[in-house]
């Protein structure tokens, strides 16, 4: 409600093409999802229709994504995450829901926690609010199942260090079932070990099936 009241004093223009409307206009969005190329969001090598490889053990059973962390996507991931652009975690939301298929009804939507500091430096959690949006479009259920043990950041830290950090970060508050799939979601995937430990915890925890969708990926340099 407030989105809208704000979006018509200061209108939004599309992080793609600079038409004014929204963060990010239909066809812009449209070119993301068409621009994908498969590849195993943990070893990078082409995959066929799936965003995992055979060779790439993880946690998590199923993952999907909605492209790669450049152009419109980094614009956008940016405006959100760094420029308090709230509102854009409808048009995150919407990329995501386009690569997800059906899920089954009894399917828990749950975000990847982000650090309290974090949370107060935005004044929204970011993930959370893409995470209910998803679930309210879905008619499926959002829960905080997975909490942050330490309140490390991951920015500017190296692959070894996110690793460990990574491992040493969620905790499961809650009761899983072990016949419900948990979908896990996050912004970005870079080295993949947020999503391997978030989704470990949930296993270890109890869950059989953890399935797992990203908005963008980055290329760690
Ligand atoms: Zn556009
Ligand atoms: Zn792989």
């Amino acid at each position: 409600m407030l989105d809208d009241i704000l979006s018509i004093i200061a209108p939004h223009h599309c992080c793609g093409c600079d038409k004014i409307g929204s963060l990010i206009c239909s066809n812009c969005k449209y070119n993301i999802n068409i621009e994908q190329k498969m590849v195993c969001v943990v070893c990078h090598r082409p995959t066929a229709q799936t965003w995992l490889c055979k060779n790439c053990r993880m946690p998590f059973e199923k993952v999907w994504l909605v492209g790669e962390r450049d152009g419109t996507l980094q614009r956008l991931v940016g405006l959100y995450k760094f420029e308090r652009a709230r509102s854009a975690y409808r048009s995150l939301g919407d990329l995501l829901l386009g690569v997800l298929p059906e899920l089954p009804d009894n399917t828990v939507i749950v975000p990847i926690p982000t650090t309290p500091s974090r949370i107060r430096e935005r004044g929204y959690d970011h993930m959370l609010l893409v995470a209910k949006y998803i679930a309210r479009k879905r008619g499926l259920q959002c829960r905080q199942l997975v909490c942050r043990q330490t309140n490390t950041k991951q920015r500017q830290s190296n692959a070894k260090k996110r690793d460990l950090q990574a491992k040493q970060a969620f905790e499961v508050r809650g009761k899983i079932d072990p016949a419900v799939p948990y979908l896990l979601i996050d912004d970005i995937i870079t080295t993949g070990s947020t999503i391997k430990y978030a989704s470990a915890a949930l296993c270890k925890a109890g869950a059989k099936h953890v399935w797992v969708g990203v908005v963008a990926r980055q290329i760690l340099k």
